[in-house]
């Protein structure tokens, strides 16, 4: 069977979601084999993982540098990879690392990328939803090695069984002058609150929300859910949320369960980070308001009538 490259994403060790579902989008196309790139140590951590969502094997690329630069690591061990063994594929999160080790790498070994996609077929093409959502592209890499970037949250992960065995990737030493170095990692502003592109569920609120200290009201009903929170960019440009939260075409691409967009009209922009979530619920005081052509529910009202009465309920349900 073909070996399909799978850039293992994880932080110190602690393998993000979207691993497992790379893991089970690469399995449509072969057999995958995930790529750990990191500091010595790292791929004992998350070996057994990778193995329950049917990695045959697992490159390790370890050393201290690895651990210390940003993308430089990643595209030099995968690249080396794709000489070596000739993969049909290789796939990588679409988060904002990833569609830079992608973009990079696709140069690196003159082969074209397919960025973004939503889903992967077993004939190598893969689907991509473009304009804010309004079309759904079918491609395909014709020559070469095609880089895959999958948006989190896009494809449902599945167990598997793999027989994970380790083999060691040398690492060529980083050229400081050229690569960007990790000088300090600080915990994100969000509390215990999921990773907004990882989360399951998403509690977004716009404008309508009025002010900073309103957005509470968006956190209580996130918080509820066990969600993360998100904005819209006029939230954000208005000061009422953090940047980092910012859904959109300019912010993060998010595709979870559950999209609950409170205050937001639904700008082309706005869909374009949301419009893939499995179920859209959309509250809104207009009811011509944009984004109700896109939700699978919608209440016309009020927020701060709306949001406190389903925090209020999910709390009643969860006893
Ligand atoms: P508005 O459009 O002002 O909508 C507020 C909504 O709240 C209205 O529908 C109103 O009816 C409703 N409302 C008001 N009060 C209440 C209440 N009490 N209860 C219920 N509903 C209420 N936008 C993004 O979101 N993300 C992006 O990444 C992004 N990138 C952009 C990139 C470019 C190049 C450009 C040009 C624009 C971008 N935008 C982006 C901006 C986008 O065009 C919209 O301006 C923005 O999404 C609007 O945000 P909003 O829906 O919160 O605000």
């Amino acid at each position: 069977m073909a070996e399909v490259l799978v850039l293992v994403d994880h932080v110190d060790g602690e393998v993000k979601k979207v691993t497992y579902e790379l893991l089970t989008a690469a399995r449509e196309l072969g057999e995958p084999s995930a790529v750990v790139v990191g500091s010595p140590g790292t791929a004992g951590k998350v070996k057994e993982s990778l193995a329950s969502y049917g990695a045959a094997k697992v490159y390790v690329a370890e050393s201290d540098d690895a651990g210390s630069y940003l993308v430089t690591p990643k595209v030099d061990a995968l690249a080396a990879l794709v000489e070596q063994a000739s993969p049909a594929a290789v796939v990588v999160a679409a988060s904002a690392e990833g569609k830079e080790v992608s973009g990079r790498l696709a140069i690196r070994i003159g082969s074209g990328l397919l960025y973004d996609v939503v889903d992967v077929n077993s004939d190598g093409t893969t689907e991509q939803s473009i304009f804010g959502g309004a079309f759904s592209v079918k491609a395909k890499v014709a020559k070469g090695t095609p880089v895959i970037s999958v948006r989190p949250g896009s494809v449902e992960a599945t167990q598997a069984d793999g027989a994970a065995a380790e083999e060691t990737v040398e690492l060529p030493a980083v050229d400081p002058a050229k690569a960007a170095k990790i000088t300090g990692i600080e915990p994100v502003v969000g509390g215990d609150r999921p990773e907004l592109t990882e989360a399951s569920i998403v509690v977004s609120g716009g404008r309508g929300v009025g002010s900073a200290e309103k957005f509470e009201v968006i956190e209580k009903l996130a918080d509820s859910l066990g969600a993360a929170v998100g904005a819209s960019r006029a939230a954000v440009d208005s000061g009422y949320y953090p940047a980092q939260f910012q859904v959109g075409q300019t912010g993060k691409t998010v595709s979870p369960q559950l999209y609950v967009a409170l205050g937001i009209s639904g700008a082309i922009q706005h869909r374009a980070g949301m419009q893939t979530s499995k179920t859209i619920v959309a509250v809104n005081k207009d009811p011509e308001a944009p984004i109700f052509e896109i939700a699978d529910f919608g209440v016309v009202g009020d927020l701060f009538n709306v949001a406190p009465q389903l925090t209020e309920a999910i709390a009643a349900r969860k006893g």
